[in-house]
Parts: C-alpha cells; sequence; structure tokens
C-alpha cells in the first residue's frame, strides 16, 4: 500500500534529521586528518632545512680537519727550522732559515685565525642542527599523538554514521528510491534543509514568492513538489498570513476583518489615513503583481523588436 502523503513529508523530516546529523559526521571525519596538515608541513620544512644545514655541518667539519691539518704542518716546519738554529755557522744560512721560520710562524697565525672563525661557524651550524633536530622530534611526537586521537575519534564518529545510516535505512523503507537520492543531495547542498514549509506563496527555504498555480499543486499535497529556485521538497503549513494569500490565489477580497497583522505595516505608511482603503490597494498591488508577470515579458518582448 502506498504512503499517504503526510506520511512522506513526516518521514522526510525525520530523514532529515538524521541526514544533516549524519553529513555532519561525515565532515567532521573529511576535516579531521586536515588538523595535523600544519604540522605535517612544518615537519616536511624542518626535516628539508635538517637535511641542508647538516650538508653545511659536513663542509664545516671537513674544513675544520683540513685547517688544523695544515697548521700541524706550519707547526712542524718551523720547529724543523729552529732546529737548524743551532747548527748554523754562517750569516746565509741564517738568514735563510730565519725566514723559514717567519713564514713559517706567518701561516701559522693565519691558520690558526681562520681555524678560530671556522669554528665559531661550525659551533653557529651544530647549534641550529640541535634545535631542529628538538624540532622534529616535538612535531613528530605532536603528529604521533594527534593522529592516535583522529583515529580514536574517527572509530567513534564512523561507528555512529553507520547507526544513522541503519535508522535511515529502516525509516525510510517505503520511500521511493529515486526521492531518497535526490533528497540527501538537496540535504548536502542546501546545508541540512531538504523539506520546508510554504508560507503564504513564499518558499520559506529560498524566500522567493512561488506562482499561484505553484502553490496550489503544494496544497494539494498529493505528490512531491520541489521549489523551481532551490529544489527543496516543499510541503504546505498554515500560517497567519494565509488570509491575505487567499486573496491573492482568489483574486478578491474577501476578508478584512484581520486587522492585527496588518496594524504594523499601516503605520508605516502615514499617507493612507484610511485603513481600508490601504488595505485593499495592497491587496490589489500584490494581485496585481503576480497576474501582470506575463504582461511584462510581452512588453520587453516588444520593445526588443522594435530597435
Ligand atoms: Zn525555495
Amino acid at each position: 500500500m502506498p504512503m499517504r502523503m503526510d506520511e512522506v513529508f513526516e518521514t522526510l523530516r525525520q530523514y532529515q534529521e538524521m541526514l544533516s546529523k549524519r553529513v555532519e559526521l561525515e565532515k567532521q571525519l573529511e576535516a579531521m586528518p586536515k588538523t595535523i596538515e600544519i604540522q605535517n608541513q612544518m615537519l616536511s620544512r624542518e626535516k628539508k632545512s635538517f637535511s641542508e644545514v647538516k650538508e653545511q655541518y659536513e663542509i664545516s667539519e671537513a674544513s675544520l680537519k683540513e685547517l688544523r691539518q695544515a697548521l700541524g704542518e706550519a707547526e712542524m716546519k718551523r720547529e724543523n727550522a729552529e732546529k737548524q738554529m743551532d747548527g748554523i755557522t754562517t750569516q746565509r744560512e741564517y738568514d735563510s732559515v730565519n725566514k723559514e721560520i717567519r713564514e713559517a710562524s706567518e701561516k701559522e697565525q693565519e691558520l690558526r685565525r681562520r681555524i678560530q672563525e671556522e669554528e665559531r661557524r661550525f659551533a653557529d651550524i651544530d647549534d641550529r642542527l640541535h634545535r631542529i633536530e628538538i624540532s622534529v622530534s616535538t612535531l613528530e611526537s605532536e603528529i604521533a599523538q594527534k593522529r592516535a586521537e583522529i583515529d580514536e575519534n574517527s572509530k567513534e564518529i564512523s561507528d555512529d554514521v553507520e547507526k544513522l545510516k541503519t535508522e535511515e535505512n529502516d525509516l525510510t523503507r517505503d520511500l521511493d528510491e529515486d526521492l531518497k537520492f535526490k533528497f540527501e543531495r538537496i540535504i548536502r547542498s542546501k546545508s541540512g534543509m531538504g523539506i520546508v514549509p510554504i508560507h503564504g506563496v513564499v518558499c520559506t527555504g529560498c524566500h522567493m514568492i512561488l506562482p499561484a498555480n505553484f502553490v496550489n499543486e503544494v496544497r494539494q499535497a498529493d505528490k512531491i513538489v520541489f521549489c523551481p529556485y532551490c529544489s527543496r521538497i516543499l510541503y504546505y503549513e498554515e500560517t497567519e498570513t494565509d488570509e491575505s494569500m487567499e486573496e491573492i490565489l482568489t483574486g478578491s477580497l474577501v476578508d478584512l476583518n484581520d486587522e492585527e497583522t496588518e496594524e504594523v505595516e499601516d503605520s508605516e505608511s502615514n499617507d493612507e489615513t484610511d485603513d481600508t482603503s490601504g488595505k485593499s490597494k495592497r491587496g490589489s498591488a500584490r494581485k496585481k503583481k503576480v497576474q501582470s508577470e506575463p504582461l511584462i515579458d510581452n512588453d520587453f518582448l516588444v520593445d526588443t523588436m522594435d530597435e
């Protein structure tokens, strides 16, 4: 036996609640890995700079080794020359050895200066390397901790999603598959609202004024009707503004007794001193607006053809 329309609407409303919940949970699931994206980016940057600094470290280390070796050689050369001094007999020999000592000493000094410089550079690099190492290990443990949290939460949320899916299937067993598919798509694209009432002649989902014959279709409630503007499923709901809507639909001003709903609007338009005439003006103005739409289109057509 097919479902009655009021049952379909009620089912859709319940389905909407479950779907919105599920869509929200699925969004959370999707967003979760993104929470460690920044840390992951930072980590890969740190790792990259680690390998760059490590390279500088090795270069500096090698050049220190070279400089120290050169210093050792210069020292040895000077010491040898100093030893030769003891066996010197002529001025010429003295001058030559003395020159050797002087040159070796100068070289020693120069090398010591460069070693000091390189040692400072090396210490600086070493310091940077340590800081990066700490940063890397901090980030790694942060990421690991967060990943564990994400896994745990994801598990919980996934379970909730599965539970909801089962409930949804139970609820919508008698609904048309095509309708279910469309409805879920609407819910996803319209931030959780897929079935909305019309108030008067207005879709409460998108606040557009709907054509009169369309509103009548919705009121008949014998089929599923989608809003032509926002695609939401529409159902009819009685409201206080329905009487003025009635005027528009029937084209007659039958009932002017409902003062309360109109009073606020009236106080805004001071030129309309006569309450009743003001109301009928508005009524016919609205009526005109709905009915004259095709005329406006025709005028437009004529205008463009003239050009
Ligand atoms: Zn709409």
